[in-house]
């Protein structure tokens, strides 16, 4: 594996700064297959545009397409056709560390090392002070766990996070994501059931987390769609609308079937009794 080439050729000397909290991030035009299945495209001729500090919500059946883009905006895998910019400048054209440092991404999957929690918090702002760190895992409402722990922020964690809930590990993704400050982020709600405690305070930290910057959220919530400046609802790899919660309401068909199927039972828990 370390021998192993990536088909993803980096320009490491490329100086050219991409900004995200000025520009836009263009998808114009993007057709994508895996390589490992090049019949089926799993992204088909889409054109979008995320304007700087705007919250967007990607909602579709499973095998939509969703978890693919952030694989493109990531520069995991290229399109074969169309083009991903930042302002009027192709992602190729970044050094992959610069490109990537405009994102950070909390998945479902929190991704903990074989280290310390501070290490942990610390992976994207190596240099960060344990000042900083500890600043981080208070707004992410991790802090308290942490000073539970035998020894606290020096608590050594097994592989994957081992000895920690899901909602713990979740919630220091977030102060990860909080600590290296980038204008973008990518967040992969959590479909598993959190007790209520956990989901409360990943709610509360992930409402700070997204106040001030630009936000790609794979939705799962009906909150989110409700609080999201657009919502895109992709279908086989193609946008099929876009618009607020209310528009698509009344406007896709779509929508209102994965709306009722994933929020409605939601709704029922969300409103008041
Ligand atoms: P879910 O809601 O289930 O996570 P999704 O909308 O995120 O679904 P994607 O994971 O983006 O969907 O998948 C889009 C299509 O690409 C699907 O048909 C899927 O089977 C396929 N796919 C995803 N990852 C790979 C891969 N690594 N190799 C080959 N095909 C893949």
């Amino acid at each position: 594996l370390l021998g192993a080439r990536s088909d993803i050729l980096d320009s490491p000397e490329s100086d050219a700064k991409p900004d995200l909290k000025q520009q836009q991030l263009v998808l114009d035009h993007i057709t994508f297959s895996y390589p490992s299945r090049p019949e089926k495209p799993a992204i088909q001729n889409l054109n979008l545009n995320v304007k700087p500090g705007e919250t967007l919500a990607l909602v579709g059946p499973s095998g939509a397409g969703k978890s693919t883009l952030f694989d493109l905006v990531l520069r995991f895998y290229e399109p074969q056709q169309g083009q991903i910019k930042i302002g009027d400048q192709d992602l190729s054209s970044f050094s992959l560390n610069n490109l990537r440092d405009q994102f950070a991404l909390v998945s479902q999957q929190s991704e903990l090392f074989y280290a310390t929690i501070a290490d942990n918090i610390r992976y994207g702002q190596q240099d960060a002070t344990q000042e900083a760190v500890i600043k981080a895992a208070k707004a992410a409402y991790a802090h308290d766990f942490i000073m539970q722990l035998p020894q606290g922020y020096d608590t050594h964690l097994g592989d994957m996070g081992q000895g920690l809930s899901g909602g713990q590990k979740q919630r220091l993704a977030i102060a990860r994501a909080l600590l290296v400050d980038s204008p973008v982020l990518l967040l992969d709600e959590a479909t598993s059931a959190l007790d209520a405690e956990s989901e409360y305070w990943i709610q509360a930290a992930l409402d700070k987390l997204m106040h001030t910057r630009t936000t790609l959220v794979i939705a799962h919530r009906l909150a989110t769609v409700k609080n999201a400046d657009r919502i895109v609802v992709l279908n086989h790899g193609c946008i099929e609308a876009i618009g607020t919660h209310e528009s698509l309401q009344e406007d896709s068909e779509l929508y209102r079937r994965l709306s009722d199927l994933q929020f409605g039972r939601m709704e029922d828990e969300e409103s008041p009794s």
